[in-house]
Parts: structure tokens; sequence; C-alpha cells
């Protein structure tokens, strides 16, 4: 990868070496940068980048869920970091009900309330939102609210609690409350 940063229209370099792609394009046997980034010669294909990656599948996002219905919830979304760049993402994810839990989960009330704070994964992006995943033991609830007094639930043997003893139900992370520092 070299360090010089390209510009849209900038010459990258001969085609026979640099491909035509989303952020090139071809003049004769030319390539040009369409967009602002550095030329990668990654394996045969060599292409100008952006540098800000786009969050794609397998990516790992957190959210707060703010639309709660049954089959369905919505979350703003924050990519986690990834080599010191935040990926460019929707702002919004979508988990359907049936991606809620490695389980069956009836109803997304079972899993998630709105207000709480989720960590999950990228399945696909549709248009201008992500649709996300919660089947995964590290995957879920990091931070529950009660849905009664608003204070932040506790993970106790018995469940979630919180400080005036009522009782809820999440998909918790396996790290629920110990996720340390989130870096965005
Ligand atoms: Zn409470």
């Amino acid at each position: 990868m070299s360090d010089k940063i390209l510009i849209p229209g900038e010459y990258v370099g001969p085609g026979e070496v640099y491909a035509e792609g989303t952020t090139t394009y071809a003049d004769g046997d030319e390539i040009y940068s369409s967009a602002v980034g550095k030329a990668d010669e990654a394996e045969s294909t060599v292409k100008a980048r952006v540098s800000k990656p786009e969050l794609k599948a397998g990516d790992i996002v957190y959210g707060t869920v703010f639309i709660l219905m049954d089959s369905f919830a919505i979350l703003n979304i924050y990519p986690e970091e990834k080599d010191g760049k935040i990926p460019a993402a929707p702002d919004e994810g979508k988990i359907p009900v049936r991606a809620m839990s490695e389980g069956f989960t009836p109803s997304t009330r079972d899993a998630v309330r709105i207000g709480d704070i989720i960590r999950a994964k990228v399945v696909r992006i549709e248009g201008n939102k992500a649709e996300l995943t919660m089947a995964a033991p590290e995957l879920g609830v990091i931070k529950a609210f009660c849905s009664v007094c608003r204070a932040p639930l506790e993970k106790t043997a018995k469940g979630l609690v919180c400080p005036e003893g009522h009782m809820e139900r999440r998909k918790t992370a396996n790290d629920y409350r110990h996720y340390g520092k989130i870096r965005f």
C-alpha cells in the first residue's frame, strides 16, 4: 500500500496492474482514482481504496434500541473501530426476532427493551439499514435498564434484577456489564 493519498481524477497506474472498481475508473489502458484513498496492491488486483472502510458482514456494532416491535428491533448503531478507523455505516440497524438468540425467542420483548445497549454482528447491509444478529454468546444486551424504574439491571444467579427488586428477562452477552471501554 502506497502512502500517497489519491484524489478523484488522479492517476493510479497502468491497467495491467490496477483494476477498475468502485473507487477507480479506466481511461484507455490507464486507471484513475474516483475516490479519496490510497493505491492498494493486494495480490493480483490493485485498487484505489477509500481511507474509511465500509461496514460489512461480520463486523461488530454497538447500539441502543429505540423501536421495538414483536418481530424486530431497530437500533441506532455505532461500528466498532477497526485498525484505528471507524467504518462508514448506516445510522440504523434491524434485528429480526429469529436472530435475537441462538434458540427460539417468541417475542423481541423476551430479549431486548427500549434503551438497552447491545452488541450485535452485521449479517448484511440493505440500503440504509444494517441487518444484525445477536445469536452468539458474545452478542446481545451488554447493559439493560429496568423497564419499571429505569435503574441499570444487575446480573444475578436468579436473572437480571434492579435495586428495587424488579426481575426482567434479556438475551445478555456473556460479558454483560463487564465489557470494559468501547472504542468507537
Ligand atoms: Zn426497577
